[in-house]
């Protein structure tokens, strides 16, 4: 029996639904569930919240969420082989757990949540890049979703919430810093999950804004962020080439130099030229 809420430990668990771990599908397996009820912590007050967690697994987060006191959690798992498990745990927190089998990039789970809503899940890698950019890029602002707890490999963690002027700063800082508060909330070595991965990893909590905080239009913010990353050591003034006929113009406008590099222009500067190109 485990201390959080009766059922059995998760070792016992992955023992007898033969849950070995699969590489294909990004499994490293948070087996403490302390350390699971202390990630659920991360994501604030969940009482009178629903929680959507991606990739449960055997279930030591959706456990930890719902001994935290989460309202509802609706959890997201591609492998059929942890069904049985999961329903084990919706059997002793009744009502409280609805699991969907599937792709987490293809359910839409507004359909099964109520808000407030926060997002919490320790990722599969292979796709935890790809749906933190969703739920960054909505097509309106606010979000659906109040805060984001989300594991990742340590390199990505950086790279959310890295300020100009180092290597991690990106596409992914700008994106996350310019609609949320971004930071690291915890740190994990590899020895924390089974199998242990070859990196560490961190929990980042993004908290989303009422609004963005500079005005821009997010499909121009986009379009000349990723241009100007996707050559970071050329001058912007190249980088840009095409984006605007009169580029060193706008870039001066907003107050960049075009020698500068991508690296070196904080997020207010960037909206700044996203207004000046749409301007145009
Ligand atoms: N939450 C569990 C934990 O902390 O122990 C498992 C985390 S493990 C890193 C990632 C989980 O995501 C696995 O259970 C895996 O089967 C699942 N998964 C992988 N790709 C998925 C996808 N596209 N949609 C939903 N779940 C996925």
């Amino acid at each position: 029996m485990s201390a959080i809420d009766g059922l059995p430990p998760l070792r016992v668990v992955i023992a007898e639904h033969g849950l070995s771990a699969r590489k294909s599908l990004g499994q490293n397996f948070l087996l403490d569930l302390n350390l699971t009820s202390k990630i659920a912590r991360q994501a604030g007050d969940l009482s009178g919240c629903d929680v959507l967690e991606i990739g449960p697994g055997p279930g030591g987060l959706t456990r930890g969420l719902l001994a935290e006191g989460a309202r509802k959690v609706l959890a997201i798992e591609k492998d059929a082989r942890c069904l049985p498990a999961l329903a084990e745990i919706a059997a002793a927190y009744r009502g409280r757990l609805e699991v969907v089998e599937g792709d987490a990039l293809q359910v839409d789970p507004l359909q099964h949540l109520t808000p407030p809503i926060r997002i919490a899940a320790n990722l599969p890698y292979n796709v935890g890049t790809e749906l933190l950019v969703r739920w960054l890029t909505p097509r309106d602002w606010p979000p659906f979703w109040q805060s984001l707890t989300l594991m990742f490999q340590r390199e990505v963690a950086e790279r959310i919430v890295a300020a100009p002027g180092s290597k991690a700063y990106g596409r992914l800082a700008l994106l996350a810093q310019w609609r949320a508060d971004a930071r690291i909330a915890m740190s994990l070595p590899p020895e924390a999950f089974t199998p242990a991965p070859k990196v560490s990893s961190a929990v980042v909590h993004l908290t989303a804004l009422p609004a963005p905080r500079y005005p821009a239009d997010p499909k121009v913010l986009e379009h000349v962020v990723a241009r100007a990353f996707n050559q970071r050591r050329k001058m912007l003034r190249a980088a840009l080439k095409g984006v605007a006929p009169d580029i060193e113009d706008r870039l001066l406008a907003a107050g960049i130099k075009p020698t500068d590099r991508a690296e070196q222009v904080p997020l207010e500067a960037f909206c700044a030229l996203a207004r000046a190109v749409a301007e145009g």
